[in-house]
């Protein structure tokens, strides 16, 4: 057996050439094997693999096959797990261990997914790097001197390694897309409203998103079908139909319009990422693709407007992590308000204080209309900017990053990180889903190619991305160690 993709391992499973239980003990080895070099998994549960790959395998005889029965995923340790440890890589939370699953995790195994785990990311998935991990950061399977990106690093370094065939992931403000580029897989944020984020650890509730990280456009196809849909428990969920999303993958690309922002070129780009933008631009072009470039008028305001927004939500939200509830309390304390300070002195990590900070500081009643409700305006501004550019044109593209993985001993700090990111940020402002696909390498690490779609148009983002990668190979290539 080698590390496949799921469409090719479905095949070999529905042939019979090989059995759930099988291709689980393969998995289970690989992870036992691989996983001490790049600290991707923050718990594993082998066990409860084995039995779902025994119940995948009962399913098959008796033909009662789904989307994903049999295929090895992981879940980001923020979407919640009835009975297994959920910390969102925080200290403040690795006692919990949540008494339901989330919403994402019941469709994912409803559809025969075999889950090994919980894999790593950044604390509360604030960061960019996976360096803010209470366990640790996670090593980039290309370099294990290099990050995986983040904030979902584990999910990223896992697919990359073939360690599982697919990992669930968040994106806030480019939280999967930024680790598929770093790491060299295929991510898809979707619309705002697509996936349920019932029992998604919140950040910034206003743009979160679940969405999915494998090693081709065709494999996201597949698990975001499997884990989309409308969920009355989530009262932001969009009550739409649901595509059949790994059935809609033929799209010519003849008299596609997509819109290069001058913007997204203009962010420092190394010389090798841009001799790929270019390779890549030049297959969509072949394809029938028409490319305009347009202006992002508010594009500098983007990374602003997102540490306004997304710190002011996270600090309502982790305002629950209070030590009475639920998760991490302190010791030995004398009365109600120590034992509050303590347990979030001693519960968060530095960047989770920095941005509760932040965010509570754009909320004082001082400066409220001066930060928030400006951020809130500058926001609304930038989402109709992307809104009318997509009523003339199918999908904004660019380079998802400037460049590849930065190493471990980098310096910089998260709003610089940010910078970096800035053609991320956008999609999240204005809650349009976006892809992100390899597209080359920059100094032996690997490059992705960001596609932006129209609200709900997931089908042809990925689509088109499927066109793209049936005349490329970046997908194809895995690094050495991992092959
Ligand atoms: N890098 C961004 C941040 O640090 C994105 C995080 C995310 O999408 N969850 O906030």
């Amino acid at each position: 057996m080698h590390t496949q993709t799921i469409s090719e391992l479905r095949q070999q499973l529905d042939r019979g050439e090989v059995s759930a239980t099988e291709v689980a003990s393969y998995f289970q080895q690989r992870i036992e094997t691989l996983e001490p070099k790049l600290n991707s998994f923050i718990t594993t549960t082998f066990d409860s693999a084995q039995a779902e790959a025994k119940a995948a395998d009962e399913a098959m005889a008796k033909k009662e096959t789904a989307l994903l029965t049999g295929v090895p995923i992981a879940h980001k340790d923020l979407i919640s797990t009835k009975g297994v440890l959920t910390t969102a890589a925080s200290k403040m939370l690795s006692n919990y261990a949540p008494p339901f699953d989330a919403t994402i995790v019941e469709n994912l195994r409803a559809q025969g997914a075999v889950s090994f785990g919980k894999v790593n990311m950044d604390e509360f998935a604030m960061g960019s790097t996976g360096k803010t991990s209470f366990y640790g950061v996670t090593n980039n399977p290309w370099n294990t001197d290099h990050v995986a990106g983040g904030s979902s690093s584990g999910s990223a370094a896992a697919v990359a390694a073939g360690l599982v065939l697919a990992a669930t992931g968040s994106d806030t403000g480019g939280s999967i897309r930024q680790p598929a580029s770093f790491c060299g897989v295929t991510g898809i944020k979707p619309t705002y409203g697509r996936v349920s984020r019932f029992g998604m650890i919140a950040f910034a509730s206003s743009l979160d998103q679940g969405g999915v990280l494998a090693k081709s456009a065709e494999d996201c196809a597949i698990v975001l079908e499997g884990m989309s849909g409308y969920d009355p428990k989530d009262p932001t969920s969009a009550n739409r139909e649901l595509p059949a999303f790994s059935k809609m993958l033929d799209l010519s690309l003849k008299g596609i319009k997509i819109a290069l922002p001058r913007a997204f070129f203009d962010c420092g780009l190394d010389a090798a990422t841009a001799k790929a933008i270019d390779e890549t631009l030049a297959i969509y072009r072949q394809l029938g693709a028409e490319f305009v470039e347009v202006d992002l008028k508010y594009h500098d305001l983007v990374t602003p407007v997102y540490y306004v927004v997304a710190p002011a939500e996270a600090a309502s939200n982790l305002s629950r992590f209070d030590g009475i509830r639920y998760g991490y309390r302190a010791e030995n304390v004398q009365n109600l308000e120590e034992l509050y300070d303590r347990t979030r002195t001693e519960g968060f990590g530095q960047e989770v204080k920095s941005r509760i900070l932040m965010g509570t500081y754009a909320k004082t009643e001082v400066l409220y209309q001066d930060f928030f409700i400006k951020g809130q305006k500058v926001r609304r501004l930038i989402a109709n900017e992307y809104q009318e550019i997509l009523k003339e044109v199918d999908f904004i593209a660019g380079p998802t990053v400037a460049g590849g993985a930065f190493s471990k001993d980098h310096k910089a700090s998260s709003i610089q990180n940010s910078l970096f990111d800035a053609n991320l940020i956008g999609a999240n402002l204005a809650g349009l889903p976006a892809l992100s696909h390899p597209m080359g390498m920059s100094n032996n690490m690997p490059v992705g190619f960001q596609l932006i779609g129209r609200a709900f148009d997931e089908a042809r983002l990925l689509a088109a991305a499927h066109q793209y990668q049936l005349n490329s190979d970046w997908h194809k290539k895995r690094p050495a160690d991992f092959a």
